[in-house]
């Protein structure tokens, strides 16, 4: 039921993080897996973990042209496509006040709009294996607001709706869109957080009732149940993954 043999897998933003967490728990279910990102050290440094025939391609999800041309190549030397895992993101901390329309921009466009540019860039390939899944990645703060994450928020709410608005034009294509919302999860990403807002260390072990922070591995069971068998009518959910933080009244 969970098996992903002779599926085909892109995963953004997996050299690294949650993405390589969610890529190697794929590989491991037995899709052949590419991952996409713009740094050529880290994506040869994944690619080297991955192990077996993933490769790594370099693209700027910002561009509308490099998140096009990543999905059609991945879908050529895949040889077919059937799961895309839009991961890739990233934010810039500030008070709402102190922000350029560049950087919300960049923020927005990281982790939103890319995420529609490759899912309808995979749609005819998904289309054509006759069926596929996407996951999206959300955030806690598809759910909370913060002080610090106004274009951020912004963007990952928009996650938790694109994927609903997909899951409904889609499903008749049988492909299943659905999003994932991780707690805080020890990644470079959240590293540099912990440097930027004092305390937050803390007040995650504080509010977690799993009594941790999670770890990129945390990620994977859920991305291979959402692209296997098992979830096939599974669409348009937002699941948090976050050792039960959203629930912690
Ligand atoms: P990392 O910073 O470790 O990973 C981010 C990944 O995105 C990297 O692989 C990076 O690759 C890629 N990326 C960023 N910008 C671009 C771009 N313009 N084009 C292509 N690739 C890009 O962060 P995480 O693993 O923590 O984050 C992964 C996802 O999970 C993000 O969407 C994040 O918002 C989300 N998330 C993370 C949480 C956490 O606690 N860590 C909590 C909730 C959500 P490269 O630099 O090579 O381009």
């Amino acid at each position: 039921m969970f098996d992903l043999s002779g599926k085909a897998a892109l995963v953004t933003g997996g050299n690294g993080g949650i993405g390589l967490g969610m890529a190697r728990g794929l590989a491991q279910a037995g899709a052949a897996v590419a991952i996409a990102g713009r740094d050529k050290a880290k994506n040869a440094a994944a690619v080297k973990q991955l192990g077996g025939k993933a490769f790594a391609l370099q693209a700027d999800l910002t561009e509308e042209k490099s998140c096009r041309a990543m999905v059609d190549e991945a879908a050529q030397r895949l040889g077919r496509l059937d799961i895309l895992v839009n991961n890739a993101g990233m934010n810039v901390r500030k008070q709402p006040q102190e922000y350029s329309l560049e950087e919300w921009r960049l923020v927005v466009d990281t982790n939103l709009t890319s995420a529609f540019v490759a899912a309808q860039a995979a749609y005819p390939h998904l289309k054509r294996a006759g069926g596929g899944k996407i996951v999206n990645i959300g955030s806690m703060m598809s759910i909370f607001g913060a002080a610090f994450v106004a274009p951020y928020g912004a963007a990952k709410g928009g996650v938790v709706q694109l994927t609903r608005a997909l899951a409904c034009a889609w499903a008749r294509d049988n492909i299943q869109v659905n999003a994932v919302l991780p707690g805080w999860i020890d990644t470079a990403m959240t590293k540099r957080a912990r440097q930027d807002i004092a305390g937050l260390h803390e007040r995650v072990l504080a509010r977690t009732p799993a009594g941790r922070w999670g770890v990129p591995e945390d990620l994977a069971g859920v991305a291979v149940f959402l692209c296997s068998p098992g979830a096939d009518f599974i669409t348009g959910s937002a699941i948090p993954v976050d050792g039960g933080y959203s629930v912690q009244g």
